[in-house]
């Protein structure tokens, strides 16, 4: 069903019986004038019309139509928000839902408290709060409270083509809340916003809704983008490519905005410093320039100052210097990493000085504005993207596909896009996750092309060949079938949908990796095991339908992935809670440390690194004076790191000097402190506070703690291969692994690197070179037959030592030995 003026008369507006709702907004003058401009504001009656007969519509239209901004105030205007209950907006991205609330509050004139947004660790809403954005894993979590999301009269789901898990999710749960929430007559309206891409997911899923929702289409005046294909396609070096493209372009072309897409955060860097090189914009270069763009006269003044100022300094190494001050710099390091902008390290391209000699050849007469955009900028960094560039300049923003669209960059007259994008690939069964740079979609890619022509004709350069561009796919998966599902199926099984695999996803995660999750939950305890006997159809279908156990319940509880929520369930044991909160704290923010593999610019650099580094492996001794021992490995490094900053004040000197992300620190505070009080909430007699000078645990919790982590990891297990059970060269200092037939290394950066423990548990596998363990702790081969029984196959009872009378028990105790999993280690006797 789709309506749009031509063909649907029928549902135009018609007169109506109830008397219209108009909630006044006092806009400024010059919003309402760019708010006018917008496609979307010629369909508000249509929308509205739609959404008031309809409970579950379906907006769709181009990115920058104004679909984000727009249908929010639309609705608030019309009453939602102006009874009981409140209009909520979910976003994939957190850029998105910060910025878009921000937008959204300045164009109403209303502030925060009103219009306001909420991501995971923070947010500003309050109780006054109308409209907020979140993010949908936020939304998630609501539902997890109240089914029925009673708070709200209206959600927006935005951004549903980029098919996230999250968003996936909610779309298959409000298709049961809304027909509920009717039946309890308090009827909650859903919208679906998309850009023009697969609706049907949507629309023709009879088990999601059974009554097609209608469709309403905007139709944005998108002008004309003229696409050209590169005749080769460069092969690896696209980041070369691309600059050679944007200085072609920004030499040759008339003026109007460049936006450049590459990978990742790492990549944007790279560009950003070698494109201001090239072609070096200083706001101060020319004293007359700075008088004459001064408006006021004592602005004028200072400018004049500094200019002079600046123009007497020698100019040593004009490569070294930067016209951003704000932006330069540390970022690389400072700013978070997200699935998107992925890990760098091994794909950060370094551009070096190659292009010193392109450098020279160009003779650029219009300075280029030059500004990074990706996800986990800064969100007054990343604002700055909307303002118009200073006179005389061009704008070339170089983003990560958050460009692509969730945010609309205005006056953009070119794009350049190297067909790529970084994506995190998880292998189905062992869960091992690496991020890899592959070829963008068709549908991405005319996305793309079409943030060139928002305000007149453009031109979008493919960097590829058109032979290629017909090789993509036509559109990219949608999340949920690429990735491993364990903390969705536990979330959904505490929501008592037992039945996972009939659940109406818009799109079906495989069922390999439904029995995947499901599997490593009942290891983990958190669902029940399913019947060992019977028939094997029975068998298999009560494999995927096991309902959750407490402990599951316990462990649904904290906002965290299943693994660590097992640690925190157990850790209420020995006094371990407070050190297991920091532990999964820093185990579930990525990338606590500073990359020190970089290659440096200097010697004094080079100094400063290795001197980071030490510091890193040290941090267990600064927090303890002298540290328990190295076996809780690197997550001893991480407690130390966070115990050690914390002891400090959390200060950016301290991260700087010592190493470590201060970004990632503030994150793991905010996690810790929310953890705690999770844990306050589903432990009441626990009453836990943070203790900013908390003394590192005793060797005995050490051990604890060791234990706590195996349990949680007890599938990530491995074990040194033995020297007489070599195989081959390449398994020299390598362990086995239950599920991965290949050898695994212990990470050069792990504390463990040089001890090679016997057993150990890993956090994560990474595949660069070689597969890497990273996050090891060392564990005693003893535990294995106590904590992992689900993994271990007992012998029978060994003849010697004889088994034992106990009068304090009343038992009989005897030896036995047992086997690991299907890779039959040896494991030693314990006394059962
Ligand atoms: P859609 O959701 O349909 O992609 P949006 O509602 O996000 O469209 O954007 C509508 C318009 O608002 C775009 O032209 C965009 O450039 C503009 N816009 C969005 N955020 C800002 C902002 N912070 N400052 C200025 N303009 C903005
Ligand atoms: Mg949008």
């Amino acid at each position: 069903v789709s309506i749009n003026k031509k063909n649907n008369q029928n549902l135009m507006p018609q007169p109506s019986a109830e008397p219209a709702i108009f909630i006044p907004v006092d806009r400024s003058p010059n919003i309402q004038e760019a708010r006018l401009k917008l496609p979307i504001l010629a369909e508000e009656q249509i929308i509205m019309e739609a959404i008031k007969h309809n409970p579950v519509v379906v907006v769709c239209g181009e990115t920058g139509s104004g679909k984000t901004t727009q249908v929010p105030q639309f609705l608030y205007e019309a009453g939602y928000a102006s009874g009981n209950g409140i209009i909520g907006i979910t976003e994939p991205r957190r850029v998105a839902a910060i910025s878009m609330s921000q937008r959204v509050a300045t164009e109403m004139n209303l502030s925060h408290r009103i219009v306001s947004y909420q991501i995971r660790y923070e947010g500003n809403a309050t109780e006054d709060t109308q409209i907020k954005f979140m993010t949908d894993g936020v939304l998630l979590k609501e539902v997890q409270r109240d089914f029925l999301l009673t708070k709200y009269k209206v959600v927006i789901i935005d951004e549903a083509h980029e098919r996230s898990v999250y968003t996936d999710i909610l779309i298959g749960l409000l298709s049961r809340i809304v027909p509920l929430r009717e039946k309890k007559g308090q009827p909650m309206k859903l919208i679906i916003m998309s850009a023009t891409l697969r609706v049907e997911d949507f629309t023709a899923n009879k088990r999601l809704f059974p009554t097609p929702p209608p469709v309403v289409q905007v139709d944005a005046r998108q002008f004309p983008v003229i696409v050209h294909f590169n005749k080769r396609t460069p092969l690896d070096d696209y980041a070369g490519e691309t600059f050679r493209k944007v200085s072609k372009i920004h030499r040759m072309l008339p003026p109007g905005g460049i936006l450049v897409f590459l990978t990742g955060q790492a990549e944007v860097h790279s560009m950003c410093r070698r494109l201001r090189r090239a072609f070096p914009y200083r706001p101060n270069s020319s004293v007359k320039e700075a008088v004459a763009a001064a408006d006021d006269s004592v602005e004028a003044i200072k400018k004049f100052k500094k200019a002079k100022h600046k123009s007497n300094l020698p100019r040593i190494n004009l490569d070294n210097y930067s016209a951003m001050p704000v932006d330069e710099g540390d970022e690389d390091r400072e700013a978070g990493i997200d699935d998107e902008d992925g890990v760098g390290s091994d794909l950060d391209l370094d551009l070096g000085d190659d292009d010193s000699e392109e450098v020279t050849k160009f003779d650029p007469s219009i300075p280029l504005y030059v500004l990074p955009l990706y996800s986990l900028l800064a969100a007054e960094k990343q604002a700055k993207v909307f303002r118009s560039p200073p006179n005389g300049t061009r704008l070339c923003v170089v983003a990560t596909n958050v460009a692509e669209t969730s945010l609309t960059i205005p006056n953009i007259k070119y794009v350049v896009e190297c067909g790529k994008v970084k994506k995190r690939f998880y292998d189905k069964v062992t869960g091992v996750s690496s991020f890899k740079i592959t070829w963008i979609s068709q549908a991405s890619a005319n996305q793309r092309a079409g943030r060139a022509g928002r305000t007149e004709p453009g031109h979008c350069y493919r960097l590829y060949s058109s032979a290629v561009f017909a090789d993509f796919e036509k559109f990219s998966a949608a999340e949920i079938t690429r990735r491993p599902v364990d903390d969705l199926v536990l979330q959904m099984k505490d929501l008592n949908i037992e039945k996972v695999i009939n659940f109406p996803f818009p799109t079906s995660p495989s069922p390999e990796s439904l029995i995947a999750a499901e599997e490593l939950l009942i290891s983990l305890g958190a669902l029940e095991e399913p019947p060992k006997h019977g028939r094997f159809k029975e068998l298999e279908r009560a494999k995927l339908t096991c309902p959750i156990t407490s402990l599951g319940r316990a462990m649904a509880s904290f906002p965290v992935a299943p693994r660590y929520a097992k640690m925190l369930a157990l850790s209420k044991q020995h006094d371990c809670m407070p050190y297991a909160i920091i532990i999964v704290s820093a185990m579930t923010v990525r990338e606590l440390f500073e990359q020190l593999d970089r290659p440096a610019v200097s010697d004094e650099e080079t100094e400063k690194l290795k001197r980071k580094k030490a510091r890193i492996s040290q941090m267990k001794w600064i927090w303890a004076g002298q540290g328990p021992s190295l076996k809780l490995g690197d997550v001893m490094v991480m407690l130390g790191a966070v115990g050690a900053n914390e002891y400090a004040g959390c200060t950016t000197r301290f991260c700087t000097e010592n190493g470590l992300r201060h970004k990632a620190m503030i994150e793991i505070r905010r996690l810790r402190g929310q953890l705690t009080n999770v844990v306050n909430a589903v432990f009441p007699e626990a009453s836990l506070f943070v203790d900013p000078k908390m003394k590192p645990p005793t060797e005995t919790q050490v051990m604890y703690l060791r234990q706590i982590v195996m349990a949680g990891l007890g599938d990530h297990i491995a074990r040194k291969i033995q020297s007489e059970e070599l195989l081959d060269g390449k398994w020299r200092n390598a362990y086995k692994t239950p599920l991965i037939d290949e050898p695994v290394f212990i990470h050069p950066n792990s504390v463990l690197f040089k001890h090679l423990p016997e057993f150990v548990v890993y956090q994560e596998i990474v595949e660069s070179s070689k597969m890497y363990m990273k996050g090891l702790t060392s564990i005693e081969s003893e535990w294995i037959p106590l904590l992992l029984p689900q993994y271990s196959h007992f012998g029978k009872p060994l003849d010697t030592p004889p088994p034992r009378y106990c009068p304090e028990t009343g038992r009989v105790k005897c030896h036995r030995t047992s086997t690991f999993f299907r890779i039959g280690w040896q494991l030693p006797a314990v006394e059962v």
